[in-house]
């Protein structure tokens, strides 16, 4: 599938960008320890050190790891604790204990020769889509594109792509483009050029439009949207709540409270309410803190039930309290049969849909 046609492209011929990346990278490309090598256990190792770990700070350790272990069989027959040792400051263990798997795979499922496909790299523990690709690429020359995090800045913004780039179908968009700018001759090449064009010059904040050799080709700069690309829609985290109601009432009249703190449901009204940690309360500390020592007739308390609204789960537990005579109170007293009249949050029309009130 021909991705580039149906974007409007001031006239030039997106074909050309590889090769005027490939002249920038010429120019531009930084030294590097890893990138003087073929050899798919170094580009391996070098890949998972520097995944979460900026090349500055994962140099030193790559070059240790070298040291100790020259080929994949020393690393493979190491001890784990020497190899956590070594990893010792880098964080996130994981890629240690996933690393000195592979090693072990690699030995006990390939021989002891590195996998020289895509498909059969990615077996490896703790190799993804885009570190496979890169290792596919640059040591064995598969035109793959490694798309990594500079990578989709790069293109979004070249081909002015402003959908979320944290949906699956944005970046399966974002892949089929680097797919269809990948070269035959060199892919590895090509894709180191991408990934340092993206951390060198199409920086996240502030990138270098006005010396940029790809300018011209850029929508996002065509249009003004640079500082917008790429959108990243962060997934709120769902949080729980445990509000318990309290339902106070004699025989004609119940207390209802009026929502006004900054929260859901601001200005609707509802049973005078304690939110808790849990579904577990003290009933008895809970309802002298509403009633003080006033004589209660009853209580009852019903099963929590669960609630869902868009970024939170709320499990609301009713608790009927019956009096004698409901007194004074800063609470609102309502007759029993108006409640319904009261703007409701939805959970507690539901409840008293459910409960005959
Ligand atoms: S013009 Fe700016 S946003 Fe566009 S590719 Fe170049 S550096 Fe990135």
């Amino acid at each position: 599938m021909e991705l580039f046609s149906p974007l409007k492209l001031k006239s030039l011929d997106p074909h050309n960008i590889p090769e005027v990346l490939d002249t920038w990278f010429d120019q531009n490309e930084r030294l590097m320890p890893w990138r003087e090598t073929r050899d798919p256990y170094r580009i391996w190792l070098s890949e998972i050190i520097l995944q979460q770990t900026r090349v500055a700070q994962g140099t030193p350790y790559y070059l240790a790891f070298i040291n100790q272990f020259p080929t994949i069989e020393k690393l493979a027959n190491a001890p784990e604790d020497e190899v956590l040792k070594l990893w010792q400051g880098l964080g996130y263990y994981s890629r240690a204990r996933n690393l000195h798997f592979a090693a072990k795979q690699v030995m006990m499922e390939f021989s002891g020769e590195f996998p020289n496909q895509y498909s059969s790299i990615l077996k490896l523990k703790g190799v993804g889509p885009y570190t496979a690709s890169a290792i596919a690429s640059i040591a064995f020359g598969e035109k793959r594109a490694a798309v990594d995090g500079n990578v989709i800045r790069v293109i979004s913004r070249l081909f002015g792509i402003s959908e979320d780039t944290n949906q699956s179908v944005t970046q399966n968009t974002i892949q089929k483009l680097a797919d269809e700018l990948i070269k035959d001759s060199n892919p590895g090449r090509h894709n180191q050029a991408m990934m340092e064009f993206g951390a060198m010059q199409c920086v996240p904040k502030n990138p270098n439009c006005q010396n940029c050799p790809l300018s011209e080709y850029c929508i996002a700069l065509q249009n003004q949207w640079v500082d917008q690309i790429p959108l990243k829609v962060k997934k709120l985290k769902r949080r729980s709540r445990y509000f318990h109601y309290f339902i106070i009432q004699d025989d004609s009249n119940v207390w209802l409270h009026r929502r006004s703190e900054n929260d859901i449901w601001n200005g609707l009204y509802q049973f005078p309410l304690i939110e808790s940690s849990s579904n577990e309360l003290n009933l008895p500390d809970a309802v002298f803190s509403i009633l003080g020592s006033l004589s209660v007739e009853m209580i009852k308390s019903n099963k929590a039930k669960k609630h869902v609204l868009s970024h939170q789960d709320i499990y609301a537990t009713f608790h009927h309290i019956k009096v004698k005579c409901l007194p004074e109170s800063s609470f609102i007293s309502s007759k029993l049969n108006e409640v319904h009249t009261f703007a409701l949050p939805r959970l507690i029309d539901r409840y008293l849909e459910s409960n005959d009130f």
